[in-house]
């Protein structure tokens, strides 16, 4: 309930922090006569001004403010919530050159002045941030160089967008307007400063080092880092970081790993990383002693968030077992006696990561472990294929809707495990999952 209340605390600040610029356009001496659709489109560039420096603070990952809803909702809303900031961007000069011809004229080329073409420029650089995030992968983006772009070109629409709004707005001609929108560019300088400067320095100041890389089924390698002269972090089972190994927390080369450690035992971070692209086929060759940079705990996918649930359900699919084994381990490390189920999904038992520490794990806490193999040998006597709602139905407990749900895997699995749960009666508010392909 405390995560209820904060964030509906959280969007009333959205809402406010959105909605009070387009306010103060209305305060004190308004220039006259301009009519409905004129004022109308005013509101709508103005709302989408602030809605950009907003977007800003959405993905700085400030932990009070990501805590009720998980990092990964926060970037779900950034990503939807972009979408009607276009909407807004492109009705804002499209009003205009319906309802006011005057606006038409001020756009050739002759009478174009500076503050309506950085108006213009900002416009088309959303578009291009938008096209080039939606269809990243299908445009062949790789994600490192588009973030870095991302960043750089989000920031100039902004600037070019206050510019904009300095320059031709009569809206804003009062000193206590003028207040507003330079303290806004303000909280935007002092973010930038916070994110690119301070946030890494207290980075540095707190290294880890490569303790030693584990081999693991599955073509996964566990990678074990250790603070260096300091207490390290306090983390929530299933919770995840940012990690940056080969560069410094100045780049913005860093990637998103679930700690797979028991929480009962921060002395040491292990990460469980499967090999995909450029950075990860790199882990296994990472050597002792190699500096990591690491920011967070982050994420709302952990069991401690339920701690008064009368036992788990936990749904793997492939190296979504990270996160998991963090909160299995922790069960274990704190001689946990509720029962609890594990639905375990893979290609072969060779490609189960964790499996054998998964037996043993049973010997420590009441686990029903249920693996499914798509591609199983002959004699294997398990379920097979892929997972279905039938065989939720089979496995899960008597007192299934009491149990909180936690879901890692392949996106197509989460979503099937969602709807076959929630078609078995299972309350949406008892599933959790966790998507490890946000971006
Ligand atoms: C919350 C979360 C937890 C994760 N936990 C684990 C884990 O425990 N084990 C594991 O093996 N993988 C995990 N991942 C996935 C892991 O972050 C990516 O596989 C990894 O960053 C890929 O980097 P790459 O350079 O090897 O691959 P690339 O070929 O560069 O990228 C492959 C895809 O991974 C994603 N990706 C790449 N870089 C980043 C980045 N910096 N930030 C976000 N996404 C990125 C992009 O969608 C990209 O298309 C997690 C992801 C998230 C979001």
């Amino acid at each position: 309930m405390r995560y209820f209340y904060w964030g509906l605390f959280w969007i009333s600040v959205y809402l406010i922090l959105v909605i009070f610029p387009c306010l103060v356009m209305f305060y004190g001496k308004m220039p006259g006569g301009s009519g409905f659709w004129w004022d109308f489109s005013m509101v709508l560039g103005f709302a989408a001004a602030s809605m950009m420096a907003i977007m800003f603070f959405l993905t700085a990952r400030f932990k009070r403010a990501s805590l009720p809803f998980g990092v990964d909702i926060i970037y779900y809303f950034h990503k939807q919530i972009s979408l009607l900031l276009l909407l807004f961007i492109l009705a804002h000069p499209l009003i205009l050159i319906v309802s006011e011809p005057v606006v038409v004229e001020m756009l050739k080329p002759k009478l174009l002045n500076r503050y309506m073409a950085a108006g213009i420029v900002s416009v088309v650089l959303v578009i291009f941030i938008m096209v080039s995030s939606l269809w990243r992968k299908q445009l062949g983006l790789h994600y490192d160089n588009w973030r870095i772009a991302h960043i750089f070109l989000s920031a100039s629409s902004f600037l070019l967008a206050l510019v904009h709004i300095l320059g031709v707005s009569h809206y804003i001609a009062t000193p206590e307007k003028r207040i507003v929108w330079s303290a806004i560019m303000g909280c935007w300088f002092l973010l930038l400063l916070y994110v690119r400067l301070v946030k890494p320095i207290s980075q540095m100041q707190k290294p880890y080092e490569v303790a030693k890389v584990i081999p693991e089924r599955g073509n996964a390698y566990t990678l074990v880092v250790a603070p260096v002269q300091h207490a390290g972090i306090r983390f929530l089972p299933g919770q995840f970081v940012w990690l940056a190994m080969w560069s410094s927390p100045f780049s913005i080369r860093e990637h998103p790993f679930s700690i797979s450690s028991s929480a009962e035992e921060p002395e040491e971070l292990r990460f469980t990383i499967k090999e995909l692209g450029d950075f990860t086929r790199r882990v296994k060759d990472a050597p002792s002693g190699l500096p990591v940079y690491i920011d967070g705990p982050y994420g709302a996918f952990s069991i401690d968030r339920y701690a008064a649930a009368p036992g788990y359900v936990f749904i793997a699919g492939g190296i979504g077992i990270a996160p998991i084994m963090s909160m299995l381990r922790t069960l274990a490390g704190r001689k946990d006696k509720r029962s609890h189920v594990l639905f375990f999904a893979g290609g072969n038992l060779d490609k189960l990561t964790f499996y054998e520490e998964l037996l043993e794990l049973q010997k420590k806490i009441a686990l029903h472990m249920i693996i499914v193999l798509e591609k199983p040998t002959e004699n294997w006597q398990g379920e097979t294929g892929f997972l279905t709602g039938e065989m939720f139905g089979r496995h899960l407990p008597e007192n299934r809707n009491e149990l909180e749900y936690f879901i890692c895997g392949p996106v197509p699995m989460i979503h099937l495990a969602e709807k076959e749960l929630n078609r078995l009666g299972i309350p949406l508010h008892h599933l959790h999952s966790e998507l490890f392909d946000f971006v």
